[in-house]
């Protein structure tokens, strides 16, 4: 029989976390679901049984990544791939007018919550390899497609996974980032709003579902990937093509 896989997926109560872990477990993946959201962690993850488990985490804070993935080798045996999904939004606003505050915690949850899920995931797959997927954002690619913390932080991300894919790779870790265009979660609000930001911009006519990006994440995960590392993939029905 062959050995299940394991992964650990931060942000996995809702949008595209949540489509990652389902699209995981139907592969046959156990997960670790990592969020802060403990209310929406647990029920998400009672509905998937004995191959999800939920483990309440801040990304941001070491303490709890190491726990989340500790906890995937104390339930499955060992971790095959860290999602570095979770995320917030950040706050809009002119450069001139954002507090300190905000900015620091939309970097600490986006730049340092992945940073973790590297130092912390790659540990544990150290003699073993596997394979680490972070969450970026068309945002991080350009000026103007997200709020400026966001987007400086997206940027930052992508550059990381890099760094990290050029240092992981003899150990036979690979590092690739998502970067999705628009797609309908709580964190974008309502699909009609979306639907009018995107008329236009975007040359596919429908708009982005999470199980769009999940399907990616997936192949990046896995084997079927093998020789991708180091990537930044774009998810955005061409926005940033056209
Ligand atoms: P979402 O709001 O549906 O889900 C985000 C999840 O992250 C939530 O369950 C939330 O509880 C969790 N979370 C927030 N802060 C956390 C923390 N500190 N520790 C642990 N968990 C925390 O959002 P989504 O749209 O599915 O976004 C997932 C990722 O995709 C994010 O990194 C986001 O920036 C990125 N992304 C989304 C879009 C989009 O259009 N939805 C576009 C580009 C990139």
């Amino acid at each position: 029989m062959t050995e299940r896989r394991a992964a650990v997926v931060t942000g996995g109560a809702s949008g595209i976390g949540l489509a990652t872990v389902t699209r995981l477990v139907a592969d046959g993946w156990r997960v670790v679901l990592a969020d802060y959201n403990a209310a929406n962690g647990e029920a998400a993850a009672a509905g998937f049984g004995d191959d999800v488990r939920f483990v309440r985490t801040d990304v941001a804070r070491e303490a709890d990544v190491e726990a989340a993935v500790g906890a995937c080798v104390d339930a499955f045996g060992h971790v095959d791939c860290v999602v570095n999904n979770a995320g917030v939004g950040g706050a809009f606003g002119r450069l001139t007018d954002i507090e300190v505050d905000d900015w620091d915690y939309t970097f600490a949850v986006l730049v340092r919550g992945v940073f973790l899920g590297i130092k912390h995931g790659a540990r544990a797959m150290r003699g073993r390899g596997g394979s680490i997927v972070n969450l970026g954002s068309i945002a991080g690619l350009a000026a103007g497609a997200g709020p400026q913390a966001y987007s400086a932080a997206k940027a930052a991300v992508i550059n990381l996974g890099r760094t990290a894919a050029t240092e992981l790779g003899p150990e036979r870790i690979r590092v690739n980032t998502v970067c999705p265009g628009l797609i309908v979660t709580p964190l974008v609000g309502d699909g009609a709003g979306a639907a009018q930001v995107m008329a236009g911009a975007q040359p596919w006519p429908d708009l982005g579902r999470p199980e769009d990006v999940a399907e990616v994440i997936a192949f990046l995960a896995g084997d079927a990937a093998r020789f991708v590392t180091g990537e930044a993939i774009t998810v955005d029905g061409g926005l940033t093509a056209a």
